[in-house]
């Protein structure tokens, strides 16, 4: 029998709180941890679908990356979707945990994902705080066009900022919404900055300052990485069963406009 304590403590341990912002809600937030746990489901974010997923599915334990509560409550009722969602979840004996921002930057985190997924090396953090990352190409001048397309492949539909045939050697990575950024990827002196979102105004910093962009989209930036959470949860608890949640979806659509066909 595993308790809720002993599985808290081992993310506490992966994903310390040293790593996360000061603003941040981090760490065991719903839950007793005396309670034994059988099931996790990972998730990015503690939604009304994903809260019945977990309820149908029986999970003890949600892990989600994104904190649930974040903001400090006062009154908790039926009255809001958060109250509602939280006392179904405590009636059902469900607790979450969430590593947030210390997922992010932790040495295995989303932000060192991301950077291996485009293969880089030398991998630093971009912020003495640890968070974000940078790293170089591992083929030199890397045309902007082929990094595109193997984010694409990866994490689905991207947008970007700059030239398409510009060549890349250095990349810096913030997952997530990553617009202070900029200006440390630019004095660190990456050509390219991949991040989930920029403001409008953001983009067009980086324009004047020769920095590039890809933006993948908030949930594409993060997603991937709640199911390597979930098959790392299940390495180091193997009697748990652990699985992400399959009720999630990106909540912003592209829309893909199609002529009818005219006989
Ligand atoms: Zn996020």
């Amino acid at each position: 029998m595993i308790d809720l304590k002993s599985v808290a403590s081992y993310l506490d341990a992966e994903y310390p709180a040293l790593l996360a912002e000061d603003w941040d809600n981090i760490g065991l937030l719903v839950g007793d941890f005396s309670a034994t746990v059988k099931t996790i489901m990972t998730c990015l974010t503690v939604t009304p679908e994903v809260c019945e997923e977990s309820i149908v599915k029986k999970v003890n334990l949600i892990v989600s990356h994104h904190p649930f509560p974040f903001q400090a409550m006062k009154q908790i009722t039926s009255q809001t979707v958060e109250g509602s969602m939280l006392l179904q979840l405590i009636s059902h004996g469900i607790a979450v945990y969430s590593p947030h921002t210390a997922h992010d930057s932790a040495k295995d985190g989303v932000n060192r994902q991301l950077a291996a997924i485009l293969n880089l090396t030398d991998v630093m953090p971009l912020n003495a705080n640890g968070s974000g990352c940078i790293g170089n190409c591992r083929q030199n001048g890397i045309l902007l066009s082929d990094l595109l397309q193997i984010i694409e492949t990866r994490l689905g539909v991207c947008s970007y900022v700059g030239d398409i045939n510009k060549s890349v050697n250095r990349i810096a990575i913030g997952c997530g919404v990553a617009d202070e950024f900029v200006d440390k990827a630019v004095q660190q002196k990456a050509d390219l900055l991949l991040l989930g979102e920029a403001r409008f105004h953001t983009c067009l910093r980086a324009q004047s300052l020769r920095l590039a962009l890809i933006l993948t989209g908030h949930f594409a930036s993060e997603h991937f990485a709640v199911k390597t959470l979930a098959q790392k949860i299940t390495v180091q608890f193997p009697e748990i069963s652990c699985f992400p949640s399959d009720s999630e979806q990106d909540v912003i659509k592209r829309y893909n406009y199609t002529l009818p066909c005219h006989k």
